[in-house]
């Protein structure tokens, strides 16, 4: 047997984790996860792993974000799966709490969010941002880690992150990574479980129909209501899509444009059945 392998180490409770990072090697990478882990969450473990000496991946599936109890009560969950991919990928720590060691009896504190997490995923989730935001906070306290890697398919939970680390000091990097996709364009998500075999085939309009857009834009068209067209007719085109939103908002503020003059975020929101799945594509 080979001596050099190295037992994944899987903490419960703060006090173990933080006994467990007391003498990690510095710099810490962290990767916030609610499990399912699929080849977007390796891509993350892999960037934190070639930039830190100890990387971290904690695993909980956080009631404060979601918006239903339904939701919560289907999301996937398969903790045995999960820690093999974390081995694989020679993480140093897991973390993967109960709730009430994130949120321990009495809790009572949450981060309020700003402009930023208004709009888009905002409007559609009330209180997701803050569900998220308040988790993070408390994972970044917890790991005190250096640099945290979060996905760009989720661009405006990346905005909230780092905003809120820049607005509350908290000494963690907030990194994006690419999104990473099925071979037909469908970004990976815990979510694509649900989708029935012909809405797992229709699913990669969500990308198509954000190329259509970015290659207008590339070929001269500012109008950001005509981008927007362009994405809800090529959705369209998909009778299992049911759209909830298409926009063109501000890279920075993701506010709504009625032209694209700098940086600028196309993204979308579409049902299929009961499963919602969201994508994105930054401009230039
Ligand atoms: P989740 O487990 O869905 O909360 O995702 C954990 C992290 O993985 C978040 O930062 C996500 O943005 C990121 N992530 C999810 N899907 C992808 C993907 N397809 N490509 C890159 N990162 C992703």
């Amino acid at each position: 047997m080979a001596t050099s392998e190295v037992q994944l180490e899987v903490v419960r409770t703060r006090g173990e984790l933080r006994r467990a990072l007391a003498a990690a090697p510095r710099p810490i990478g962290l990767v916030p996860t609610m499990g399912w882990l699929h080849e977007g969450h390796r891509s993350l473990i892999q960037r934190a792993r070639s930039e830190n000496a100890t990387t971290v991946v904690t695993i909980f599936v956080n009631p404060r974000q979601f918006n239903s109890p339904e939701d919560l009560a289907r999301y996937p969950r398969s903790e045995g799966r999960d820690l093999a991919i974390c081995a694989e990928e020679a993480v140093d720590l897991v973390f993967a709490p109960p709730v009430d060691e994130v949120y321990p009896p009495g809790f009572d504190t949450t981060v309020s969010i700003g402009a930023v997490g208004q709009p888009l995923e905002g409007a559609a989730r009330p209180g997701h941002f803050e569900g998220v935001a308040t988790v993070v906070a408390i994972l970044f306290a917890l790991v005190g880690a250096d640099r945290a890697y979060f996905g760009q398919k989720d661009a405006q939970q990346v905005m909230v992150v780092r905003r809120m680390a820049i607005d509350l000091a908290l000494p963690t990097d907030v990194i994006a990574c690419p999104t990473v996709r099925e071979a037909d364009g469908l970004a990976l998500s815990s979510r694509n479980v649900h989708l029935s075999a012909a809405e797992r085939e229709a699913a990669p309009i969500l990308h198509r129909a954000l190329l259509a857009a970015r290659s207008r834009w590339a070929a001269g068209e500012r109008s950001a209501k005509t981008l927007r067209q362009v994405m809800s007719d090529e959705l369209a085109l998909e009778p299992l899509a049911k759209v909830e939103y298409t926009s063109v908002a501000d890279g920075q503020t993701l506010r709504e444009l009625a032209r694209v003059d700098g940086a600028a975020l196309l993204s979308l929101a579409v049902r299929f059945g009961s499963t919602r799945l969201i994508d994105n594509e930054p401009l230039p």
